[in-house]
């Protein structure tokens, strides 16, 4: 009776396990071809470290190292230089001239992204070509075999891009502040 039973059970196991394999047979495939195609970046996709810029293009960041100071991994390294009242590269009194994130130390946290108050540092979907596959891999790609030098995240690695519409807004603005004195002379 036994050997019945245990007969039954591999058989119900081996149709089971044949069921799967014939139910995926005609379901879509699922594969990606990775590298040639990367997946696309679910929206909240929180990865590579990016410098946001106001619309106008102007930094965010106002060099306080809030975020180094936060960093539970000591990765971050700000060093803030005053702002040229004439020629400003941030909102504020200063920005940071050397802004430097070692991904190596890096452990994702996110907890430089809550102590910015400028929201300038950010775990981030970088913006730039959705459809582009290699600007979707610059995302996500994070290894490398040269070490430590690709590692350093200069500010120029994570700066966000300086787009043509963010240029004509600062003109703009920059235009208007100048008619504005004109009327107050
Ligand atoms: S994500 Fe965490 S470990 Fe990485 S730089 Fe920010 S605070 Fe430091
Ligand atoms: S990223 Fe934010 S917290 Fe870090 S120095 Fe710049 S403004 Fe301060």
């Amino acid at each position: 009776m036994n050997f019945l039973i245990r007969g039954f059970n591999h058989c119900h196991a081996l149709l089971t396990g044949l069921g799967v394999t014939l139910r995926y047979l005609v379901t879509p495939k699922m594969t990606q071809e990775y590298p040639e195609k990367p997946g696309p970046l679910e929206p909240r996709y929180r990865g590579r470290h990016t410098q946001r810029r106001y619309e106008n293009g102007l930094e965010r960041c106002v060099g306080c190292s809030l975020c180094a100071i936060y960093c539970p991994a000591y990765a971050i390294f700000v060093e803030a230089e005053e702002n040229d009242p004439e020629n400003p590269v941030s909102p504020g009194e200063r920005h940071a001239k050397t802004y430097e994130i070692d991904m190596l130390r890096c452990i994702y946290c996110g907890l430089c992204e809550e102590a910015c108050p400028e929201d300038a540092i950010q775990l981030s979907y970088q913006p730039g070509d959705p459809d582009d596959p290699d600007d979707i891999k610059a995302r996500y790609e994070l290894a490398n075999y040269e070490r430590p030098q690709r590692f350093l995240f200069d500010k120029e690695m994570l700066l966000e891009p300086l787009t043509e519409k963010m240029k004509a807004k600062r003109a703009r603005e920059l235009e208007d502040s100048k008619k504005s004195k004109e009327e107050v002379d």
